[in-house]
C-alpha cells in the first residue's frame, strides 16, 4: 500500500493537548458546550459521547439536552434563546439529522453567532470569505488541518473538491483558496467527475456514497481526504472512498473511522475555547 495514512486520531491528541493547555490559561471558572438534540438517534449519541470525552479531556463541560420527540421549531429556538442568555455557556450545538417539520437554517440561525462554534450562523458562514472567521465551521477546518499536516504546498495546487453542501463542500472550497490552491468543486451536475479527480493534487470527498471514488480516479501521490460517513454492507462505517483501491495509488489517505472525524471534534473545542475567549 503506496498510501501513507493520514492518522486523524494522532493529530486530534496532539489538538487536544494544546486546547487542554490553552484551557487551563483561562482560570478555573466553568466553560460548557451544549448540545441539543431532538429524539433520540442512536448515531448521534455515539457522536455525543466522543464529544463529551473529547470536551473532559480539554476541560470543556458538556451539557446535553435531549429534548422530546414532537419538540416544535419554536419551543427549540425558545430553548436556544435560554442558552443564548446562560453567561457559563461558551457554545451551543445542533445534533443532526432535525426531525422533519424543523429547518436547520432557522434553528442555526437562533444561536448567538458567537455562541455558534459549528461556524454554521449565516454571520459565521459569510466571515469565512473575509479570511479570518471566528469559528470555521468545523469538519471543513479539519479537513483543511489534515492536508496541512500533509506538508503539501497548497498554492498553486490542483484541489478538487466533490460535493458543495453548504455545511461541508463550499466552506472547504472556500478555505483551500485562501491558501490560493486552484479549486474544483464537483457536484451532481458535474459532467465526468474522473475528468477532474485525476488531475488533481488534492482531492476532497464529502458526499455520503460509498465508493464514490476509487483508485483509477485518482492522480498517482495525490492527497486523498475522505469525509464521507456511510454503512458498508457489513454495517461498518466506511468512507465515500473505496479504500483498498485508492490506497494503491494515493500518497496520502485519510482512513474512515479515524480520519477527519475526530479531528472534527477537536475543532469544535477549539471554536469552544475561542468562544470563552482563548487565543486558540
Ligand atoms: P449533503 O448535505 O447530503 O451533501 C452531499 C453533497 O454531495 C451535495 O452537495 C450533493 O449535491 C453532492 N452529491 C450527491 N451525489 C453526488 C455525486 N454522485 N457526485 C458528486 N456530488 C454528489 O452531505 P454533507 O453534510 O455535505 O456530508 C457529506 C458526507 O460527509 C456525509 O457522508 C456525512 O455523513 C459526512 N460528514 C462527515 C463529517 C465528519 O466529521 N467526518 C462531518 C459532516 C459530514 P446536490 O446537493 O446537488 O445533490
Amino acid at each position: 500500500m503506496p498510501a501513507q495514512l493520514i492518522d486523524g486520531k494522532l493529530v486530534a491528541a496532539r489538538i487536544r493537548q494544546r486546547l487542554a493547555d490553552a484551557r487551563r490559561s483561562l482560570g478555573s471558572g466553568p466553560i460548557r458546550l451544549c448540545s441539543l438534540e431532538v429524539g433520540q438517534n442512536p448515531a448521534a449519541a455515539v457522536y455525543v459521547r466522543n464529544q463529551q470525552r473529547a470536551a473532559a479531556e480539554c476541560g470543556i463541560e458538556m451539557e446535553v439536552q435531549n429534548l422530546p420527540v414532537g419538540t416544535t421549531e419554536a419551543e427549540l429556538i425558545a430553548t436556544i434563546g435560554n442558552l443564548n442568555r446562560r453567561t457559563e455557556v461558551a457554545g451551543v450545538i445542533v445534533q443532526r439529522p432535525l426531525p422533519p417539520g424543523i429547518d436547520p437554517r432557522a434553528v442555526q440561525s437562533a444561536i448567538d453567532p458567537h455562541k455558534d462554534v459549528e461556524g454554521m450562523h449565516p454571520a459565521n458562514m459569510g466571515s469565512i470569505l473575509y479570511r479570518e472567521p471566528m469559528f470555521p465551521p468545523c469538519t471543513a477546518a479539519a479537513a483543511q488541518q489534515l492536508i496541512l499536516e500533509t506538508g503539501i504546498d497548497l498554492r498553486g495546487a490542483e484541489t478538487v473538491v466533490v460535493g458543495h453542501s453548504e455545511i461541508v463542500g463550499k466552506p472547504i472550497a472556500v478555505l483551500l483558496l485562501h491558501h490560493l490552491s486552484t479549486v474544483t468543486v464537483c457536484h451532481i451536475g458535474t459532467r465526468k467527475l474522473v475528468d477532474h479527480t485525476r488531475r488533481a493534487d488534492i482531492v476532497v470527498v464529502a458526499v455520503g456514497r460509498a465508493g464514490l471514488v476509487h483508485g483509477d480516479m485518482i492522480k498517482p501521490g495525490a492527497v486523498v481526504i475522505d469525509i464521507g460517513i456511510n454503512q458498508g454492507p457489513d454495517g461498518r462505517i466506511v468512507g465515500d472512498v473505496e479504500f483498498a483501491s485508492v490506497a494503491q495509488v494515493a500518497g496520502f489517505l485519510t482512513p474512515v473511522p479515524g480520519g477527519v472525524g475526530p479531528v472534527t471534534v477537536a475543532m469544535l473545542l477549539r471554536n469552544t475555547l475561542r468562544a470563552a475567549g482563548a487565543q486558540v
